[in-house]
C-alpha cells in the first residue's frame, strides 16, 4: 500500500480516514489533526500557559509531546492516585518523559495532600466504585492545580474512543446534563475554574498508539486495574465492533453529535456554581463534591473507629 500523501511505502492504514501514510507523513498528519482541533475550537493560544494532565498512558504523553513540539508553553500534571504498582509504574514513566525532554512537571500525591486520601481508601470506606471516587478526586485536584499554578488552560488527553464511549453512555441513559457539558472546550463557569480542552477529541486511540510508538515514547501499556470492570470498556468494545463493520462510525458519531445535537443540550445548561463553604472551589450545593466525599470518608472512618456500623 502507498502513502496517500507522498506515494512512498505506507506504514499505517487508517480506515476511518480512508488513508495510508508513511512514517513522516503520519507524524505530519497527526500533528496537523491536533493543530486543526485547537484552531477550529479555539482551544488555546501560543501565549497561554497550558497545564497538561498526564497519566503515563499513550494518549496524554503523545499529546504533551505534540503540544511541546508545536511550541506551546506546557507544564505536565501527574496525580499520584495511590493505586499500588500501577501508580508507581505510571509515575516513573511520566518522570522519565519529562526529564528526557526537559519539560516542567508538577506531581500531586493524593495521600500527601491535606485530606490524605488515596483512591483505594476512599472507594473502600464509601463503598463507591474506584472509578466513581477517582473521578471526583481527579476533577478537584486538576482544578486546584490549575488555579494554584496560575495556568490559563487545563488540557486532557481524552481521545475519540473515550469521547465516543462517553457519548454512548450518556445517550443510553439520556443524561441531558452530561450531554450539555460534553464538548471539546469547556469555558470556565466560575472564577476559580480555568478553560478545559481536549485536543485529541477526534483522534483515535490507534492513532495515538502509532504516534507514541513512532516517537519512541515509553508509556505504561497496562491499564489501571480498576478499568477492567468499568462500563466504559463495554461501550468501547461495542463501538469497536461497529467501527470494524463500518469504518468512520466513531468519528461520525462524535462529530455529528457536536454539530447537530450538542447545541440543543447546551442551551438548557443548568445552574452556575457557587463557592464551596469548606474549600472555596466551585460547588453546586453548600460544599463541593470533593469536600462532601472527604467529609463522608472522615465520618465513616470515625464511626468505624468508635465501633459503630459504617
Ligand atoms: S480506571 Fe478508574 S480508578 Fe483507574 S485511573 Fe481510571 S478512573 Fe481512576
Ligand atoms: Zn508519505
Ligand atoms: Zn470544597
Amino acid at each position: 500500500m502507498k502513502c496517500t500523501r507522498c506515494r512512498a511505502r505506507a506504514e499505517v492504514h487508517l480506515r476511518a480516514h480512508n488513508s495510508a501514510f508513511c512514517r513522516p507523513c503520519f507524524l505530519f498528519f497527526f500533528r496537523r489533526q491536533v493543530e486543526r482541533a485547537i484552531a477550529h475550537e479555539r482551544m488555546c493560544t501560543p501565549e497561554e500557559h497550558l497545564l497538561v494532565a498526564v497519566s503515563g498512558g499513550k494518549d496524554s504523553l503523545a499529546l504533551w509531546d505534540v503540544l511541546a513540539e508545536l511550541g506551546y508553553r506546557t507544564t505536565g500534571l501527574y496525580l499520584g492516585l495511590g493505586i499500588g504498582a500501577y501508580s508507581t509504574a505510571s509515575h516513573a514513566k511520566v518522570e522519565t518523559f519529562a526529564a528526557t525532554r526537559g519539560l516542567p512537571l508538577r506531581v500531586v500525591d493524593l495521600a500527601r495532600e491535606e485530606s490524605g486520601l488515596a483512591i483505594p481508601e476512599v472507594a473502600r470506606v464509601t463503598r463507591r466504585t474506584a472509578c466513581a471516587a477517582c473521578g471526583t478526586m481527579k476533577r478537584h485536584y486538576f482544578d486546584a492545580a490549575a488555579l494554584e499554578g496560575g495556568f490559563d488552560v487545563l488540557v486532557t488527553g481524552h481521545n475519540l474512543d473515550d469521547e465516543a464511549a462517553r457519548l454512548m453512555g450518556n445517550v443510553l441513559r439520556w443524561q441531558t446534563d452530561h450531554l450539555a457539558r460534553q464538548r471539546p472546550v469547556l469555558p470556565p463557569t466560575h472564577p476559580r475554574f480555568v478553560r478545559k480542552v481536549k485536543p485529541l477529541y477526534l483522534t483515535g486511540e490507534y492513532e495515538t498508539a502509532v504516534y507514541a510508538f513512532m516517537r519512541g515514547i515509553d508509556y505504561i501499556v497496562d491499564e489501571c486495574p480498576n478499568a477492567a470492570g468499568a462500563t466504559q470498556l463495554l461501550y468501547k468494545e461495542a463501538l469497536n465492533r461497529l467501527e470494524a463493520a463500518s469504518p468512520g462510525t466513531k468519528l461520525a458519531f462524535v462529530k455529528e453529535f457536536l454539530r447537530s445535537a450538542q447545541p440543543a443540550f447546551s442551551q438548557v445548561e443548568g445552574r452556575r456554581p457557587q463557592d464551596c463553604t469548606r474549600c472555596g472551589m466551585p460547588a453546586y450545593g453548600e460544599v463541593c463534591s470533593f469536600c462532601s466525599l472527604v467529609r463522608e470518608v472522615q465520618a465513616k472512618t470515625a464511626r468505624a473507629a468508635a465501633g459503630a456500623p459504617a
